[in-house]
Formats: C-alpha cells, structure tokens, sequence
C-alpha cells in the first residue's frame, strides 16, 4: 500500500534528527526511513575509541544540549549514540529504522519513495543518508595483487583486531591520525603512516569549538559578499585531540609519503625499497550516499548533486542534508547541521504553502 506524508526523510542519522526537529516544529506531517535497526547513524558503526573533537556542549542538536560524558572532556562515540537515541524518543520523532529506500522516482505531482518495507507519495523530500555507507578508495597499482587483508575506516574496529601485526594506515585526515595514533599506543602492532602530502596538524588549542566559530565566519563573510577566508581548511586537516597530540609527541606518529604501488606482500617505496604488511587501513574518505536518488538524474560532479542551499537545483522539491559544506556550512557536523536543518523545514513549508 502507498502511504502518504508531506514530507519523507531519507536517513535518520543526525543530520535527519535535526530535519525532524524542525518539520515537528512547523506542524508538518513527516516520517523519517531509517535503514539501520538501531539508532544512532553512522556513530553506532565507529571504531571503539573514537572520541569527538570538540566538548559535548558544544556537539549538540537543536533543542537538547548534549549532556557531558563522566570523566571525558570529548565525548566518545557511544556517548553520541546515546544521545541520538534519547533525542528520537524525546522529541517523539516518527522513525521507522529498518528501512531502506531504494529509490525515489518522479510521480506527477509528488515525488514517490520506494523502500524495501513500502512506497511513500511525499510533497518533498529531504535526503539525509551521510556517507559512511559509501567508503572511497583510490585506484593504487597492485591493489588486487596484495595478499594481505584491505580494510577501510569503516572496517575499523580496534588495535586488538592487528595485534602482532604490520599495518599500513593510509590517510591524512583525522580519520588516518586517529586511527594511525590508536594502533601505534596500543603497543602491539608496527604502524607505518603514510599521506599525500606532509600532515597538516592544527594548533594543539584548536577544537571544534574553533572550527565551528571559523566556519560560521566564514558563511558571513561570504553572505556579505566579503572575500573568502578559506574556513577551516585553511587551518590544517588534522585536529589535535589527545590520542594524536600523544603519539606525535611521543615519535610514534610519523608519516610517511605514499607508496608507489603495493606488491604481494606490502608497499614498494618511491626509492624502489619494499616493506611487508599484513593490512592496509585506507582512511582515504568517503563520498556521499546517493544511489537512492540515480532515478532523478541530478548527479553533477564528484558524485554530488547540484544545490542550492540545501535544496536540489534540478528537482525543487528534493532537499539534500549533512554530507559536507556544499550543503551548508558545517552540515555534516553535530552541531552544525541543526542550521541548515531549519532552512530547509523553513524553504519546504514554503514551497508546500
Ligand atoms: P550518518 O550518521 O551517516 O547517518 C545516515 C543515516 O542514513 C544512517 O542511519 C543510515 O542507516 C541511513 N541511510 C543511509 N542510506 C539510506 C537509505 N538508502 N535508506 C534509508 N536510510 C539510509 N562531527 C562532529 O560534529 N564532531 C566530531 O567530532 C566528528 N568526528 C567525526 C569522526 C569521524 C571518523 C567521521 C567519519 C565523522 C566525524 N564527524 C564529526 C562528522 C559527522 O558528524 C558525521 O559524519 C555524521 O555521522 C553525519 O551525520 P548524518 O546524519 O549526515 O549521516
């Protein structure tokens, strides 16, 4: 049986939480597809020490400070889980998890989302699937001829998984850090970091507070129509949070450049010199979790969908949430998206007055 709804959110993550929030508060009739069976978003998925970069109070949706995880300055990944989960049920947000939309299709005057458990007729649309779901990882020659195991962030579980064990952490991001600085404290396992380019590492004074204020400047200045600062890029690529801050310091978290191909049993170094490996971690990013979108037609380049602001420059009454600044400053951060969420409950019960 079709249902129908004002609005259907794709993805129940953060970034479809705050969307919630916001349709809730303008009185429309919404309901969010969700298709993990728990909640929490790509956080329940995350690798057993991850912490937050910037404090709780400071990592919250609209509505509902995060509360302080006992005895942590940065919250851990559960803590956030946690906290998604109290935040579906305080605010009674209709979620169905389990459910995965496969696609949403043109339907006269509606747009028609079809997921595996039924079929939604919706006046609009936000999509709010994250990326996680869609780990990237770069054509390296000699990939398929390397014996060792490949694993990406997302397989990422903990040091214990690699004890005794000669890994290869790919990466120059926080994801390449935090995890490169994890295998390297434990103690057990033989880390070799490699990056593209020399780690940028930020002021060790630099949180997320910080970066959150940088990006907000940013978006006024760029409103006002003043030159543009370069936001948080221009900072660096890697905060330092205590896990990084201690293996740098410590000589334990040294990077390498990358190698130029992998062999049988490892990496070829640009010198022509060769190191075993038993695993490759390639924290190499992420691109944006559209494929239930392919029937519309929107895709513009590096697999994104052209906006406006949040909403679809091709199909008006699709908005897109999260991912990364193309959709707004900050919108794939905790405490950022809950901005961009606003403007588009905000530019749909326009649209559907
Ligand atoms: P997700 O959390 O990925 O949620 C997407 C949801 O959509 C999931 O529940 C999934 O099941 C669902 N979904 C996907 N496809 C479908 C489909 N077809 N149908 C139905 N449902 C679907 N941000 C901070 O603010 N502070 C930090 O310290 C921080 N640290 C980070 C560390 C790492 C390693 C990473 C990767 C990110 C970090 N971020 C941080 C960034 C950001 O907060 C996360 O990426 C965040 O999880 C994005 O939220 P989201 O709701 O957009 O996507």
């Amino acid at each position: 049986m079709t249902q129908q709804r004002d609005v259907v959110v794709v993805g129940g993550g953060q970034a479809g939480l705050a969307a919630g929030y916001h349709l809730r508060r303008r009185g429309l009739d919404f309901v969010i597809l969700d298709a993990d069976a728990m909640p929490g978003g790509s956080w329940q998925h995350m690798w057993d020490s991850l912490h937050l970069f910037s404090p709780a109070e400071h990592s919250s949706l609209p509505g509902r400070l995060m509360p302080a995880q006992a005895g942590e300055t940065y919250p851990g990944a559960g803590h956030v889980v946690n906290y998604l989960a109290d935040y579906e049920k305080r605010y009674d947000l209709p979620v169905q998890h389990g459910t995965r939309v496969k696609a949403v299709h043109h339907d006269t005057d509606r747009l028609l989302v079809e997921a595996d458990s039924g079929t939604w007729r919706a006046r609009a649309v936000i999509s709010a699937t994250g990326n996680w779901s869609r780990p990237f990882l770069p054509a390296v020659p000699g990939h398929s001829t390397f014996t060792g195991r490949h694993l990406h962030t997302v397989n990422y579980r903990s040091p214990a998984d690699f004890a005794g064990q000669r890994v290869v952490v790919v990466g120059g991001g926080n994801s390449g850090a935090q995890i490169g600085a994890d295998l390297a404290l434990d103690g057990r396992v033989e880390v070799t970091w490699v990056t593209r380019r020399p780690p940028r590492f930020l002021l060790d004074d630099i949180d997320g507070r910080a970066l959150f204020g940088v990006a907000t400047a940013r978006r006024r200045a760029l409103d006002a129509g003043r030159i543009d600062t370069g936001g948080v890029a221009s900072l660096g690529d890697i905060v330092a949070v205590p896990s990084v801050r201690t293996a740098r310091d410590a000589g334990l978290l040294t990077a390498k450049p990358m190698f130029t191909r992998l062999t049988v049993t490892g990496v070829r170094w640009a010198d022509g010199s060769q190191s075993n490996a038993d695993a490759i971690v390639w924290c190499t990013g992420f691109r944006p979790a559209l494929s239930h979108l392919a029937p519309l037609n929107l895709r513009g380049s590096r697999g994104r969908i052209p906006t406006d602001g949040t909403r679809a420059l091709g199909e008006p009454r699709l908005h897109l949430l999260g991912y990364g600044d193309w959709t707004g400053p900050a919108s794939a951060t905790l405490i950022g998206v809950g901005r961009t969420a606003r403007d588009a409950a905000r530019a749909i019960t326009q649209q559907l007055s």
